[in-house]
C-alpha cells in the first residue's frame, strides 16, 4: 500500500521550512512593534460556534467545514478561520474587563476547508491573522491594515493594492438588502442555485459569487455606496482619512464583499499585483465585525481584523523574486580518524555545541576522504581533525575552508580560536 499526504495538504520538507520560519519571525517582530499579543486557541471548536458567527450562508460553513462527532456525541469542527475562535475566547475569558482596550491579539495557525485545489488554495493551510477588540474608533481600522501591509513589506513585498469598502451598518444593510432582493427577484431563475438560497438569506453574497460573477445584473445591482446612512459615511470617510496619514495607498472598491457574514462597516483586501501571481490575487482580507461578541452572549465588544495565509504569502514572494538570505550552514565540522579518536571527537562535538557554534561529524564510520566530502558539502566553515597522534598530543588540526589553512591547536584553545573564526 502507498500512502501519500491528503488531497489539499502539503509537507513542508527541511528544504522549505527555513522560509517559513522567516516569515514567522517576521510576524513576531511586526506584531511586537504594533503591540499585539499571541493568543492560541485550540484547532477544533463545537461545530455552533463556527455557524453562529461565520454564518449559516456561508460557503464555509454550508461547504468547507470538516466536521465530525465525538466520541461523546458532540458536533466538533476543525477551525475554518481564526476569528470566531478569537471572539469565544474574548468573551469566555472577560477580555472586555481588561484595563487595556481595545484587546489586540494575534495568531498563527493551521486552518481547515474542505475546498477544490488549486495553486494557493488548500484544505488545510496556515493563517497569520490579527484582531483588536473593544473599540469602534477608526484610527484602530488604519491601524489593523497598516499591520498586515507592513507584514508584506518586511518580506520585501512591493506589488500589492490595498482595496477597501464600507458595508455601513445594520441600518443601511437592511436597505440595501431590500433593494438587492427586489433587483435580483425577477431574474433570480438566471442564477447558480447557491445564488437562488442567498437571495432570501443574505442577498448580499451574490455579488460575492464565483459561479455567476459574470453576469451583468451582478455590475447593475444596487451599490451599498448609495444606502450608507450619515454615521456609516462619516466612519468609512475617518478610515479613509486615517489611512491617508499612515501614508497608505488604497482604492475604493463598491463591490468589495467579504465571504463572511459577520461584517460591517470597514472590509478590505490587499492584493498582489505581481504578473507572475497567477489567477488568485487576493492575500489577505479583513474587516469590521461590531456585535459578533453579542451574538454569542457576550458583550457589545466592536472589533476589526484580518487574516493571511502564509502560503498565498509565500507565492506572492516567489511572483516577485524575493528570497530569503540563506540558513547558515555549519560553523565545525569533527573529522576523526580511527577507533581511538571516536571519543575525544564526540566530547569536543558536546563541548563546542555547548559553546554554541553549530558542529556536527560523521555517524556513519566514513573514511577520511568521504569526510571532508561531507564536510564540503555541508558548507563548513572549519574542519577539526583528530587522529591517533593528535590524541596522545591532546591537540587537533584546526582547518579553515575559506583559504584551506590549516594549523595545530591545543584542546584548551580551541573553543576560543573557533568562536574568532565564527562569523554571526
Ligand atoms: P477566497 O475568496 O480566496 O476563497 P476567502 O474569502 O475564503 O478567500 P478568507 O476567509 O477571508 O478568504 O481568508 C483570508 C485569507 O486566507 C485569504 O485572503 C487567503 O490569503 C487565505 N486563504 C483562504 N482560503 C485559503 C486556502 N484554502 N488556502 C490558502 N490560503 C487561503
Ligand atoms: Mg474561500
Amino acid at each position: 500500500m502507498i500512502f501519500k499526504v491528503p488531497r489539499g495538504t502539503q509537507d513542508i520538507l527541511p528544504s522549505e521550512t527555513w522560509k517559513w520560519q522567516q516569515v514567522e519571525k517576521v510576524i513576531l517582530e511586526a506584531c511586537d512593534v504594533y503591540r499585539y499579543k499571541e493568543i492560541r486557541t485550540p484547532i477544533f471548536e463545537q461545530t455552533e460556534l463556527f455557524q453562529r458567527l461565520v454564518g449559516d450562508t456561508t460557503d464555509i460553513v454550508q461547504k468547507e467545514m470538516y466536521t465530525f462527532t465525538d466520541k461523546g456525541d458532540r458536533s466538533m469542527t476543525l477551525r475554518p478561520e481564526g476569528t470566531a475562535p478569537v471572539v469565544r475566547s474574548f468573551v469566555e475569558h472577560k477580555m472586555f474587563g481588561y484595563p487595556d482596550q481595545p484587546v489586540k491579539l494575534f495568531y498563527t495557525g493551521p486552518m481547515f476547508r474542505y475546498e477544490r485545489q488549486q495553486a494557493g488554495r488548500y484544505r488545510q493551510f496556515v493563517q497569520f491573522g490579527a484582531e483588536a477588540i473593544g473599540s469602534a474608533d477608526p484610527a484602530i481600522d488604519a491601524e489593523v491594515i497598516s499591520l498586515a501591509l507592513d507584514v508584506y513589506k518586511r518580506v520585501g513585498l512591493t506589488k500589492l493594492k490595498l482595496v477597501i469598502n464600507s458595508l455601513g451598518d445594520k441600518e443601511c444593510r437592511a436597505a440595501h438588502k431590500e433593494a438587492l432582493v427586489s433587483h435580483f427577484n425577477p431574474h433570480i431563475d438566471q442564477f447558480c442555485p447557491d445564488c437562488q438560497t442567498r437571495l432570501e438569506k443574505n442577498p448580499l453574497r451574490i455579488l460575492d459569487c464565483k459561479v455567476d460573477s459574470g453576469n451583468p445584473l451582478i455590475a447593475s445591482a444596487p451599490s451599498l455606496a448609495d444606502y450608507l446612512n450619515e454615521e456609516s459615511a462619516s466612519y468609512f470617510e475617518s478610515v479613509k482619512s486615517f489611512l491617508e496619514d499612515a501614508g497608505i495607498d488604497y482604492e475604493v472598491d463598491p463591490n468589495l464583499v467579504r465571504g463572511l457574514d459577520y461584517y460591517n462597516h470597514t472590509a478590505f483586501e490587499i492584493m498582489s499585483t505581481s504578473e507572475g501571481f497567477g489567477a488568485i490575487t487576493t492575500l489577505c482580507g479583513g474587516g469590521r465585525y461590531n456585535g459578533l461578541a453579542e451574538e454569542i452572549g457576550g458583550p457589545s465588544a466592536p472589533g476589526i481584523g484580518f487574516a493571511m495565509s502564509i502560503e498565498r504569502l509565500l507565492l506572492a514572494m516567489e511572483a516577485e523574486s524575493k528570497i530569503f538570505a540563506d540558513e547558515p550552514t555549519l560553523d565545525v565540522y569533527i573529522i576523526t580518524l580511527g577507533e581511538t579518536a571516536r571519543r575525544p571527537g564526540f566530547k569536543l562535538l558536546n563541548e563546542l555545541r555547548a559553546a554554541g557554534i553549530r558542529t556536527d561529524l560523521d555517524y556513519m564510520d566514513r573514511k577520511l576522504k568521504a569526510q571532508m566530502k561531507s564536510a564540503d558539502r555541508l558548507q563548513a566553515r572549519m574542519v577539526v581533525i583528530i587522529g591517533e597522534d593528535e590524541v596522545t598530543e591532546g591537540a587537533v588540526q584546526l582547518k579553515i575552508m575559506a583559504d584551506g589553512t590549516q594549523e595545530k591547536v591545543p584542546v584548551g584553545e580551541l573553543v576560543e580560536k573557533i568562536i574568532k573564526n565564527t562569523t554571526r
